[in-house]
């Protein structure tokens, strides 16, 4: 019998492309009739982009998207407050890749195919519940166009990885409510633009409290005159939102006010913004971290399992990671219970733990500790605020909870 995995999104097809290495037959079943190029910008660290050269996808995703090669600080004026290199220009042996996360589905969905074969992705398929029982896990499923019942399938164990609104999430905690809002909402696009900075970096500027940006570029060459695909997220803190909707359309009038004079020397932000080719509204959500993800032969993964904050561009890699331990403990328990609780006991705790830092101290977290040491003013020198220990004090406190310390990460297998 094969694992059932409910959601072909970045963590379900990433388990099933490791499930395959490890010899472990199993089917995707995906709500969508068609795998759309869906979303904006996403960012794949030096833990996750380990995972996924070790498929075999990284001069697939590197030749796609961006190796992102440095994150910059400013305040909203402008100031530089930080500068500091990531992926391999910190001299970690795996890239950072800022991709669009169409891009990188398609790049696991090809792969897919490829491995696995075309009959394994079941489209058009629903999942509307789920149980453990004696011997396997059944899965029922409707289609959501035809609005009719399709055969229910059973497995070894049926892996929920789908995505924040999880119907199976929904199923083991009835009572559990939707997504916790933030206080802060988002606003996100992309816009064709020449290279900002080093045509590498991964840019934040301001602070919630009046407006922040976060800007990186995740295609090269878009067009004959050398322009990248610059994907953005505006945040500001406000108590409006409109429900989350991946998909919910945006105007500029929603969220420029703040911004209007934002004319850096190394961007014109209004006129970036102006220039987008799309902007999508989602407002910025997360769930509290749940006591038990495995029941027998039932289980979370990813999103379902851990929504987070995007303040510490770890919702994609978690999910990776996730995968990689679950299919591990697959691997080398012949009992599927016992497998799916090993897998819940190694990484609920660690995502757990990624959630609270992604509310209390992630990366951003620099912006807002120069915005209350300064009150909000521009300041003569960044050094009087702030020193350079403190700083890297606090990404590097990031790095040690979500796991991609450089030493550590070299060290593991
Ligand atoms: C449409 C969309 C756009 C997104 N855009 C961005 C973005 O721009 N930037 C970013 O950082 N993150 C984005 N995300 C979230 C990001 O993909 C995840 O945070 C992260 O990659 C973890 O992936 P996941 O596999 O857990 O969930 P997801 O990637 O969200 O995948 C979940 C999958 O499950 C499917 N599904 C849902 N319910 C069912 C069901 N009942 N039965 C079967 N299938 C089901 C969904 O259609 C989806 O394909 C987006 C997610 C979606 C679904």
């Amino acid at each position: 019998m094969e694992v059932l995995i409910i959601g072909a999104g970045i963590g379900g097809l990433t388990l099933a492309l490791m499930l395959h290495r490890a010899g472990i037959p199993c089917r995707v079943f995906e709500a969508a009739a068609e795998i759309k190029p869906l979303g904006v910008g996403i960012n794949l660290l030096p833990h996750a982009m380990k995972e996924l050269a070790g498929l075999g996808l990284e001069d697939t995703l590197a030749s796609r998207g961006v190796l992102t090669a440095e994150a910059v600080f400013f305040n909203r004026f402008g100031q530089l407050i930080y500068r500091e290199p990531l992926g391999r220009a910190a001299g970690y042996a795996w890239p950072q890749i800022s991709i669009h996360r169409g891009d990188l589905q398609a790049a696991l969905v090809e792969a897919f195919i490829q491995r696995l074969g075309k009959d394994r992705l079941m489209l058009g398929w629903e999942c509307v519940s789920v149980a453990s029982e004696e011997g396997a896990a059944v899965a029922h499923f409707r289609d959501p166009i035809a609005k009719r019942e399709l055969p229910a399938q059973r497995g070894i164990a049926a892996i929920g990885s789908d995505g924040i609104h999880s119907a199976i999430r929904r199923q083991l905690y009835p009572d559990e409510g939707g997504p916790i809002y933030s206080g802060v909402n988002m606003w996100r696009g992309v816009t064709r633009w020449p290279p900002i900075l080093s045509g590498a970096s991964m840019i934040r500027a301001g602070w919630f409290a009046h407006a922040k940006i976060v800007l990186y570029p995740i295609r090269h060459d878009v067009d004959a005159e050398g322009r990248q695909l610059v994907n953005w997220v505006v945040e500001i803190a406000t108590p409006r939102y409109e429900g989350w909707n991946w998909s919910r359309p945006a105007t500029l009038d929603d969220f420029i006010a703040p911004m209007t004079d934002w004319h850096f020397d190394w961007l014109d932000v209004p006129e970036f913004l102006r220039r987008s080719d799309l902007m999508l509204e989602y407002p910025m959500v997360d769930k509290d971290p749940l006591p038990r993800w495995s029941f027998g032969r039932v289980t979370l993964l990813g999103d379902a399992a851990h929504p987070m904050y995007p303040r510490g561009s770890n919702g994609a890699g978690q999910a990776i990671l996730d995968a990689r331990a679950l299919a591990d403990c697959l691997a080398t328990s012949s009992d599927a219970v016992a497998a799916l609780a090993a897998y819940d006991e190694r990484r609920r705790d660690a995502t757990a733990r990624v959630v609270r830092a992604n509310r209390a101290a992630p990366p951003d977290a620099i912006l807002g500790e120069v915005y209350r040491r300064t009150g909000d003013k521009p300041f003569a020198s960044i050094d009087d605020v702030i020193s350079r220990e403190e700083l890297a004090a606090i990404t590097e406190a990031y790095k040690r909870v979500a796991g991609y310390e450089k030493q550590k990460l070299s060290g593991e297998d």
